[in-house]
C-alpha cells in the first residue's frame, strides 16, 4: 500500500464548493483502500492575493512541486478586477504551470449517453464521443519572443506575437500523445498548420520521425488545423487522440468541449516531464472557472473536479481501476436521472453540489460492493 500526497489548491468562487466534493471521495478511498493519500489545502488564486499578495505563494509553489499531484478549483472573480495584471488571481495559475513545467495539457472530451440530447450536435454524432485532446501548454505563440507593441510615432501600433517551436518541444508532446493512443483506440491525429506556417513543417517533421522511430505500431493522421476544427463538428467520432499545439490546442480543445453540453462536467489534467521512475508532476482542474454568478447557492456541478481528480487517480497515482469506479459513478448518477441546474432537462431530479456528490458516494459505494 503507497502513500500520496495530494495538494489541494481549491481557489476562488465555486472552487472550495466543488473540491469538498473531491474531497469527501478521497476520505472514501482513505477508507477503502488499495492505497491512501496525505492531502494539505493551501490557497491560489484571489483568495491567495488577499493573504499574501501574489496569487501564489512561493511556499505553495514548493509544495506543488513536492506534491505527487496538485487538484485545483478555480480562481478568479471581479473582487479582483483591478488587481495589477502581474498579481491578477490567474497569475497563479500560470505561475504553477510555468514552474512544474506542466508542457502536456490533456482535454478529455466525453459525451455519456444521458447527456447526448444537452449537446447542439446531433445524438447520433456525439453518443458515446470519447476524444483525448493534447495541448503543447508551456511554448508556441502565447510565449514566443518578441511580443510587444511598439509605437511607430505616426499613429500606428505595430503588435507582434511570436509563434515558436524547438525540436524537442514538439519531440516530448507527440510522445505524451503516442503513449495515450496506445492505452486507448491507438490513433493520433496530429493538427498543424504546414501550408502556410515554417513552426507547422516543423511540428509536422518531428511527429513524423518520432512516430517512425518509436510509435510505428499506433496509426497517426496529419491534419491541418482549420480542417481538424471542422472535423469536429462534422464527424468527431473519428477521432481518438489529437495532438496539436498550444495555439491551436486552446481552440480545439474547447470546441471538442462544447460538443459534449455543459462545461460544468469538463475535467483536465497538465503534466510535466517523467523523472527517472515514471512518476510525472501534474496539476487536475476542471476547465470551468470560478462562476461568480453562482458562487454560494448549491448551484456548482461538481462532476468537472471529480472527473479531473479521476484522471489523476488514472496518470499520477495508477489507479485505474479506481479511477473507472469514480468515471462509473458519475455515468450512474447521470443514468439515474440526477441533474445540477447547468445540466437540467425536463423529467430530470435537480439536485444541489452537494446532492450531486451524495449521489457519487452512493454509487461508488453500490459498484465497489
Ligand atoms: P466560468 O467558467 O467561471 O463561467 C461561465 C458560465 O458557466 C457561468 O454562467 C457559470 O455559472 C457556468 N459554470 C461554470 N462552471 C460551472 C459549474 N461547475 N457548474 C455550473 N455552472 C458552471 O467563466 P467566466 O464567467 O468567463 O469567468 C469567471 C471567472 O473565472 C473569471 O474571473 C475568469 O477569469 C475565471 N476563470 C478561471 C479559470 C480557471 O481557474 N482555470 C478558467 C476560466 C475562467
Amino acid at each position: 500500500m503507497a502513500t500520496f500526497d495530494l495538494l489541494l489548491l481549491p481557489g476562488d468562487g465555486i472552487g472550495p464548493e466543488v473540491m469538498a466534493e473531491v474531497e469527501r471521495i478521497v476520505a472514501w478511498l482513505n477508507a477503502h483502500g488499495p492505497n491512501s493519500f496525505e492531502t494539505e489545502t493551501d490557497l491560489v488564486g484571489g483568495c491567495a492575493y488577499d493573504a499574501h499578495g501574489e496569487a501564489v505563494s512561493d511556499a505553495t509553489v514548493d509544495k506543488a512541486m513536492k506534491a505527487d499531484a496538485v487538484v485545483l478549483g478555480a480562481v478568479g472573480g471581479p473582487k479582483w478586477d483591478g488587481v495589477v495584471y502581474e498579481k491578477r488571481p490567474e497569475a497563479g495559475l500560470l505561475r504553477l504551470r510555468k514552474d512544474l513545467e506542466l508542457f502536456a495539457n490533456l482535454r478529455p472530451a466525453i459525451c455519456y449517453p444521458a447527456l447526448a440530447d444537452a449537446s447542439s450536435l446531433k445524438r447520433d454524432v456525439v453518443e458515446g464521443l470519447d476524444i483525448m485532446i493534447v495541448r503543447e501548454l508551456t511554448g508556441g505563440t502565447y510565449f514566443g519572443e518578441p511580443k510587444e507593441i511598439t509605437d511607430l510615432g505616426n499613429g500606428q501600433k505595430r503588435a507582434v506575437d511570436t509563434q515558436l517551436y524547438e525540436t524537442y518541444e514538439i519531440d516530448r508532446i507527440c510522445r505524451v500523445a503516442f503513449d495515450l493512443a496506445r492505452k486507448r483506440g491507438n490513433k493520433v491525429h496530429s493538427a498543424d498548420k504546414r501550408n502556410v506556417m515554417k513552426s507547422g513543417v516543423l511540428w509536422n517533421e518531428v511527429v513524423t520521425q518520432v512516430h517512425a522511430a518509436d510509435y510505428a505500431d499506433v496509426e497517426l493522421n496529419h491534419i491541418l488545423a482549420d480542417n481538424c476544427a471542422m472535423q469536429l463538428v462534422r464527424w468527431p467520432k473519428q477521432f481518438d487522440v489529437i495532438v496539436t499545439d498550444n495555439l491551436f490546442g486552446d481552440m480545439l480543445s474547447d470546441e471538442a468541449a462544447m460538443l459534449t453540453g455543459s462545461l460544468g462536467m469538463l475535467p483536465s489534467a497538465s503534466l510535466g516531464a517523467a523523472d527517472g521512475d515514471g512518476s510525472r508532476r501534474a496539476l487536475y482542474e476542471p476547465v470551468h472557472g470560478s462562476a461568480p454568478d453562482i458562487v454560494g447557492q448549491g448551484l456548482a456541478n461538481p462532476i468537472a473536479t471529480v472527473a479531473s481528480f479521476a484522471m489523476a487517480l488514472r496518470y499520477s497515482f495508477d489507479m485505474g481501476a479506481e479511477a473507472d469506479l469514480v468515471e462509473q459513478a458519475i455515468a450512474g448518477v447521470l443514468n439515474e436521472c440526477l441533474r445540477t441546474a447547468d445540466i437540467m432537462q425536463d423529467g430530470m431530479a435537480k439536485v444541489s453540489t452537494s446532492e450531486m456528490g451524495d449521489a457519487i458516494l452512493e454509487e461508488i459505494e453500490r459498484l465497489a460492493a
